[in-house]
């Protein structure tokens, strides 16, 4: 074995410790390995040779071939620049450059005969190549010929002359050194399979593509590795899970689930409710441990199925939990489940960040004796000092998602391993819960309650401010109450307030009538829940709000959602909040605010906002415009899916194929025992070793 993932990119020729820390820090290369898949992100191609006299207004990378004919300082102080005269022979091109003045002129040698390669820019009546990449004929011969690679680096990598020029290079060397070969990391039986180039011409030619054709074919083959590892882990770890652990028996319906749901329940289930549940049930009956990730569109009613899975565990002398992403959604699920219960005698508490200790010091000792049955609550659910007596249920509210890694930390606190039930509010792309949730058994509520009125979405620019307040006008005369929502952009706060701000002062102005509050996350608790109460009880009609709330709460007569800023938010964001109102009996709208001059793309994902009302084509959207990279959650979640070629948006079926190939190499040998998959599993450590273990909690 070559081990390249445990050699130190320091060690590489043209690296050292320096420009090391650059790599590690900027660009998260520590390993000849991650060097390796620090893939390019575009390609120039230079089969051809462009003349001089052919070059022209607003040419992309070109390439020349000739010589210097004298060298020249112009300038001084911060305009100060080196130019070289280029020629071949039909014309002239000066190649300009401004930092490593000296470097560049002990280097290039006059009337020797170089490639030039770099972007024309027009100046004055002639053109020239700032800083442009400089090869003889024979260096040329190896890297540049055809399809030239862009690496991505940052400022820092720049000026450490670690440009994308100089990571080639790196490659390069790197790649020569090894006498492009590389390990292979798949089985044969798996090769044998996919049909798919080999991991080491897939590698050569994704940094240096001897043809188009070679490229696609590179990129598919590393696409599937990427995805393949990925599912192979998730599918393994179920797989430990359900095999090694077992789940807790819940074979009884008794009292609490019987009685609540004869006599305290408010409605009828709907039909995807009752099924749901059903599935629930099954999984808890089963004598192995559920994973189980309920999915459904804001308004679909999860936190009933929770709580109704939750009576379940507590018929059965278990204890269960409910873990919210805010202080708030928690606060809300506890009064909406207290509210629920009625007088229905189960202990129920409230566990949050800010919970007063003498409160704690009543709480968490109740928990650990098992007097406390159901426990609501934030991340606090899961800090070393709360100990159930019989966690049985856990449940995740998981608007901002979870990791993996996050999730399997709830186990540990049980003797044995509680269910674990995942909702989430916003849906989720299939391919991108394939990768974030493979591992968990999903359910699906497709229905919503009877009676849910459709919200009219409008999309209106700020310049109409007047005809906007005149509609708010109106509506608040009926009797109905509003949301205004401004954007928070992480590291962007502070503006973001100011604008919250600004535009509590000129509601205020524009509706001395009416009575508008404010909530954000910068003020005490205190003062949050009081002015939610104003809005809650109908003293305030107007709400506004940073996303800091999600607006979790639920005010039926609250019809019209305002969103300011509307094209700072992603889809599934401006989803959720769409989702807030349309409870009530009455038409609810939802306006979406934005600036007149908008890009392209945003205008369209504001289009699909107006068009579409369904979570899961939203969803699909927001993927293909923006790429898993930005969606909502994605980043947070503990381990996120940091994916360095596949796509979730354009790489669905190569993701379904590898799922299905590692599902059939896991049915053959769960434990990847036989020699010919032992291969697989020391990729898995290298990939995962951060993350293997865990499985085997038990
Ligand atoms: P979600 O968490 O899926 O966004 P909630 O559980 O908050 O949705 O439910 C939204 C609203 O719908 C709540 O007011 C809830 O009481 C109500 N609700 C839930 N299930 C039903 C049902 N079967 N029939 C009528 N209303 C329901
Ligand atoms: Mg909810």
């Amino acid at each position: 074995m070559l081990d390249l993932d445990k050699r130190s990119i320091t060690y590489l020729p043209g690296v050292g410790p320096k420009k090391a820390e650059i790599l590690r820090k900027e660009a998260g290369i520590f390993s000849y390995e991650d060097l390796l898949f620090y893939f390019p992100y575009k390609y120039v191609d230079r089969s051809r040779f462009y003349k001089i006299s052919e070059i022209s207004g607003n040419m992309p990378y070109i390439q020349l071939k000739g010589r210097i004919l004298y060298f020249d300082t112009l300038g001084e102080g911060r305009s100060k620049r080196l130019v070289a005269k280029f020629t071949d022979g039909t014309g002239t091109i000066d190649l300009v450059w401004f930092k490593g003045l000296n470097y560049v002129k002990e280097k290039y040698r006059l009337n020797t005969e170089y490639i030039v390669f770099g972007k024309p820019t027009e100046f004055g009546h002639a053109y020239n190549i700032a800083h442009p990449d400089i090869d003889s004929l024979d260096r040329a011969e190896q890297v540049a010929k055809g399809l030239t690679p862009f690496y991505n680096t940052s400022e820092k990598m720049k000026r450490a002359f670690l440009n994308s020029r100089a990571i080639q290079d790196l490659q390069y060397t790197l790649l020569s050194g090894l006498n492009w070969n590389l390990p292979e990391t798949l089985s044969p039986d798996v090769l044998n399979r996919i049909h798919m180039m080999p991991m080491a011409e897939a590698i050569r030619n994704i940094h240096f593509p001897e043809s188009a054709g070679k490229l696609r074919d590179a990129r598919i083959r590393l696409k599937f590795d990427e995805l393949f590892f990925i599912q192979l882990n998730l599918l393994r770890t179920a797989e430990i899970r359900k095999s090694k652990l077992k789940g807790i028996l819940f074979p009884t319906v008794g009292y609490y689930f019987n009685t609540f749901y004869k006599d305290y329940l408010p409605f009828e289930l709907t039909n995807a409710q009752k099924r749901v549940v059903r599935e629930i049930r099954a999984d808890m009956g089963s004598g192995r441990q559920m994973n189980r990730l309920l999915q459904g569109d804001v308004g679909s009613g999860k936190t009933l199925v929770g709580l109704l899975a939750m009576l379940l565990a507590i018929d059965n002398h278990c204890q269960a939990c409910l873990m919210a992403p805010t202080e708030i959604l928690a606060t809300q699920h506890y009064a909406t489940i207290r509210e629920l219960l009625g007088d229905m005698d189960v202990k129920v508490a409230l566990l949050t960040g800010s919970t007063k200790k003498r409160e704690r010091d009543r709480i968490l000792p109740a928990i650990a004796n098992g007097e406390i049955q159901i426990v609501i609550g934030t991340h606090a659910l899961i800090e070393e000092t709360v100990v159930f007596a019989a966690l049985g249920l856990a449940i995740i509210d998981e608007q901002h998602r979870f990791g993996v890694e996050q999730r399997s930390r709830l186990w540990t606190k049980n003797p044995q391993v509680p269910h674990v039930l995942v909702m989430t509010a916003t849906p989720i792309p299939r391919t991108l819960a394939m990768t974030l949730y493979g591992d968990l058994d999903v359910s699906v509520i497709d229905e919503l309650p009877p009676g849910r009125k459709s919200v009219l979405t409008l999309h209106r620019y700020d310049n109409k401010k007047a005809l906007l307040y005149d509609f708010l006008r109106k509506e608040i005369r009926k009797g109905r109450q509003v949301y205004v929502v401004y954007p928070l952009i992480e590291g962007n706060e502070k503006l973001d307030y100011k604008d919250l701000e600004a535009g509590f002062e000129t509601f205020k102005e524009v509706f001395p009538e009416y009575r508008v509050c404010m909530v954000h996350g910068r003020m005490k608790a205190s003062e949050k829940e009081e002015e939610m109460r104003k809005f809650v009880s109908g003293e305030a009609q107007i709400l506004m709000a940073t996303t800091v709330i999600e607006v979790g709460v639920n005010v039926p007569n609250a019809s019209v959602m305002v969103i300011e800023s509307a094209e700072r938010f992603g889809l599934s964001q401006l989803h959720q909040l769409r989702g807030r109102v349309g409870r009530g009996a009455e038409q609810s709208y939802c306006i979406l605010v934005s600036s007149y001059k908008l890009s392209e793309d945003t205008r369209k994902r504001l289009e699909i906002m107006v068009n579409s009302s369904n979570g899961f084509e939203i969803a699909e959207a927001d993927l293909r415009l923006r790429g898993h990279g930005d969606l909502e959650g994605t980043r947070q979640s503990g381990e996120g899916i940091d994916l360095k070629i596949a796509d979730l948006a354009a790489d669905g079926q190569i993701l379904q194929f590898a799922r299905d190939v590692a599902r059939d190499i896991l049915d053959e040998d769960p434990d990847l025992l036989s020699e010919q998959h032992r291969i697989l599993n020391e990729r898995l450590k290298i990939l995962f070793s951060k993350k293997v273990n865990w499985g085997m909690i038990s």
